[in-house]
């Protein structure tokens, strides 16, 4: 898994150990677990998806993180990209829409003994103030545009990456918040997520 991801040109060393770490199999349905370490998003129930471990290392490759950071996440789903990042900064919350969702990956959280990661029940794309702001927020769901109120929500000199466009294809996009306050986008990859539904996604 790390060779193939290095190879697939992430860098960040501390990224590929945790990606090296985490037990994906762990994560999916007895039916999907012979596949866990493919290059694949895979069900998980509730029409939703894992994401594939190359998307979830470029993603947390973007958000840059040193081990110090609150990082939010919008779209719990597995909780894969949760626990990758729980290895990479000081505190995460994640938010997931679908309460059976929310409720598994809460039980796998413990299960692996995941102590930094609280998972919350709503509509991610309004973010959650009371924790903000957040040094970096991924999105982990695609939508038409990064959601306004995650953008207020980030801290000056913070990254916020997620895909965005049109529902059948999307732009992994980095966007950054300088010291100003001006934002700067970049992007990463042409990526496919399953839709953000919500007040600031698509609707449902
Ligand atoms: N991060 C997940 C992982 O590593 O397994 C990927 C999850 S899946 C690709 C996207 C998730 O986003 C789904 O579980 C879906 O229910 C959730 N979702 C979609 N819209 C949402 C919203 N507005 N707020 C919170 N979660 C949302």
């Amino acid at each position: 898994m790390v060779a193939q991801l290095a190879a697939r040109g992430v860098r960040d060393r501390r990224v590929l150990e945790a990606l090296g770490q985490v037990e994906r199999h762990r994560l999916l349905p007895e039916a999907f677990e012979h596949r866990a370490y493919e290059f694949q998003a895979l069900p998980i129930g509730e029409g939703q998806t894992i994401s594939s471990p190359d998307i979830v290392a470029l993603s947390s490759e973007a958000l840059a993180l040193r081990g110090h950071e609150t990082v939010l996440e919008v779209g719990t789903g597995s909780a894969y990209q949760a626990i990758v990042l729980s290895h990479l900064c000081a505190r995460v919350i994640t938010i997931e829409r679908l309460p059976a969702l929310a409720r598994q990956a809460r039980q796998a959280l413990d299960a692996l003994g995941v102590r930094n990661v609280a998972v919350c029940l709503g509509d991610g794309t309004r973010g959650r103030v009371e924790y903000a702001p957040y040094d970096a927020i991924v999105v982990t769901a695609g939508g038409p545009v990064a959601p306004p109120p995650l953008l207020d929500q980030l801290a000056r000199g913070g990254r916020l990456v997620g895909p965005f466009g049109p529902m059948q294809a999307q732009r992994l996009l980095r966007i950054e918040k300088d010291a100003s306050g001006q934002l700067q986008e970049q992007a990463i990859a042409d990526c496919r997520f399953v839709a953000l539904i919500g007040e600031y996604g698509w609707q449902a």
